[in-house]
């Protein structure tokens, strides 16, 4: 075994959260080494997650809309033809110049780049098992782990990829299936349900609670998405639960029951895709050599500072606390290095945006409805529908609203919710100004560009505490 220099940080995992934390690093000088095991950078989001799954949805709607949304545009197409390989192909472009791309990144900052599996060896130290054979061992002064997460498995339904897939399998079946059973309407569920539909397939959406779109989505938005997803073809079975399945040669059956008990019921399909959450990944990493734990949920235990009870090993991204996602990783990665570097970092966890990459999109930061009225928070509504958007109807694109809830006494923002076409871009908007402090009025006083889209935020704040000008 060989063993390298001792680095001010050793990071284990190069997904978002660990290879964000690396560049930043060695942009501030600190000798920094990279572990990861994948033999491409860039974790879940970028191999697997967020681009793979963004390209197949970018794509599936043009070919959709190419199908059923373009003659009365005054565009006549002839015979469509699905390319499923090539369209399997444009999403690996992506990806892997995406990936190759964040190893240049590593080398320009000049990240030691460790392509193997971490695993503590002492408090200082981790063995690095080599993906080309052999080990080595690397200090650290500072150890971050940033190991990520994995998906969630159902229990008796064994994930093979091709009948019962997880996410993974869902971005790479080789033909459409027929029948597609999604089990979990939160984000991912939604989104490969209309990837898949949108190709051809009949989906199914089982969800175990009464509204789609995961933790977190307001009420009135799930409802308003749902009833879109559904003129558009997908099924859905809310407040039910799946309970068990079993795969018999090609087929996959699923029972289901009413989630408040009672009325049973037997679902078959082609594929099933388990969609019910994800978990923190900490396996294999030798956390029980150092004495660190997680907690019921599998998730790394720090503090405010992303330090474990060993203060010179931190952790951020999906496999600590809080929403698992890409950009959340990202800024817990930036904070994490400032706070070894300098001493002090920050994340406001109030203003992290939600995005759902169907058509239309959905968008949100900042509370819900729901969480205001249970936390006894008083608020206004102000909401605006795209159908009174000049954009949108130029665009003939006209489904959803944007809604924004102030507070009644000081006009402050509390939370902005979007169903529409680029609602994943229009939300930064609102991001920057809940992170601002800003009031509705302050919005509304803005000048925003005509004719867009973001008219419609600018409206849905003028509905917050006066009147919208076109509704
Ligand atoms: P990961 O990206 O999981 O990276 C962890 C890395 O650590 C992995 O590459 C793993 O191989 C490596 N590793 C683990 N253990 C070891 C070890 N012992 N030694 C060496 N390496 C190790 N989020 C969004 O914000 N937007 C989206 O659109 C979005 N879409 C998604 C779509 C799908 C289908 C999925 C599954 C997720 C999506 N997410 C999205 C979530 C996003 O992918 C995660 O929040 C993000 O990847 C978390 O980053 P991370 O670095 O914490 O973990
Ligand atoms: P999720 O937690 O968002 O949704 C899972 C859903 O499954 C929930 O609504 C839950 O009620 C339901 N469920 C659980 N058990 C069930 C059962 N037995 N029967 C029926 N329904 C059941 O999880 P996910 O959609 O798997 O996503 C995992 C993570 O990945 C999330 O944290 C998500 O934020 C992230 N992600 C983000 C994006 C994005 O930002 N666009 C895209 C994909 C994934």
């Amino acid at each position: 075994a060989t063993q390298s220099e001792e680095k001010d940080l050793v990071i284990i995992g190069g997904g978002v959260a660990g290879y964000v934390a690396a560049i930043k690093a060695g942009q501030e000088g600190l000798k920094v080494a990279c572990i990861e095991k994948r033999g491409t950078l860039g974790g879940t989001c970028l191999n697997v997650g967020c681009i793979p799954s963004k390209s197949l949805l970018n794509n599936s709607h043009l070919y959709h809309q190419i199908l059923h949304d373009s003659k009365h545009r005054g565009i006549e197409v002839g015979e469509v033809k699905l390319n499923l390989q090539q369209l399997m192909k444009a999403k690996e472009t992506s990806v892997t110049g995406l990936t190759k791309g964040v190893e240049f990144l590593l080398k320009k900052n000049g990240v030691e780049y460790i392509k193997g599996t971490g695993s503590f060896q002492d408090e200082h130290t981790v063995k690095v098992e080599l993906n080309d054979g052999g080990e080595t061992t690397v200090t650290g002064k500072n150890i971050l782990i940033a190991t990520g997460s994995e998906v969630t498995p159902f229990p008796g339904l064994t994930i093979d990829e091709k009948t019962v897939i997880s996410s993974t399998g869902a971005i790479a079946l080789e033909k459409v299936p027929e029948k597609l059973l999604v089990i979990g309407g939160g984000i991912i569920g939604l989104e490969m349900a209309s990837v898949w539909s949108r190709l051809g397939s009949k989906v199914t959406v089982v969800e175990y609670l009464d509204q789609i779109g995961g933790p977190g989505m307001d009420t009135e938005v799930a409802k308003g998405i749902q009833k879109i997803l559904k003129k558009q073809g997908i099924a859905f079975k809310t407040g039910t639960k799946v309970v068990s399945g079993d795969k018999t040669g090609d087929e996959v059956k699923v029972q289901v029951e009413a989630a408040k008990g009672g009325k049973e019921e037997t679902l078959d399909a082609e594929v099933v895709l388990v969609a019910i959450g994800r978990r923190p990944y900490t396996g294999g990493l030798g956390l029980e050599n150092i004495g660190l734990e997680t907690d019921e949920r599998g998730r790394v235990i720090i503090d405010s500072e992303y330090r474990t009870k060993i203060p010179h090993i931190r952790c951020v991204g999906d496999a600590t606390f809080g929403p698992m996602l890409a950009h959340k990783a990202e800024e817990e990665a930036v904070a994490v290095v400032e706070y070894i570097k300098k001493g002090y970092g920050h994340v406001n966890y109030g203003c992290i945006p939600s995005v759902m990459y169907t058509f239309p999109e959905v968008a949100w930061v900042g509370q819900s409805e729901q969480d205001l009225k249970k936390n006894n928070i008083p608020y206004r509504i102000g909401t605006f529908p795209f159908s009174a958007n000049s954009r949108a109807k130029t665009n003939l694109d006209t489904e959803g609203f944007v809604k924004i809830l102030a507070d009644p006494e000081t006009d402050r923002l509390l939370g902005i919710h979007i169903i529409g076409p680029n609602a994943g871009e229009m939300i930064a908007e609102g991001t920057l100004a809940l992170e601002y402090g800003a009031s509705s009025e302050d919005v509304a006083r803005t000048c925003h560009a005509h004719p867009t889209l973001s008219e419609a935020f600018k409206e849905a704040a003028m509905a917050t505490h006066a009147k919208a000008i076109h509704f």
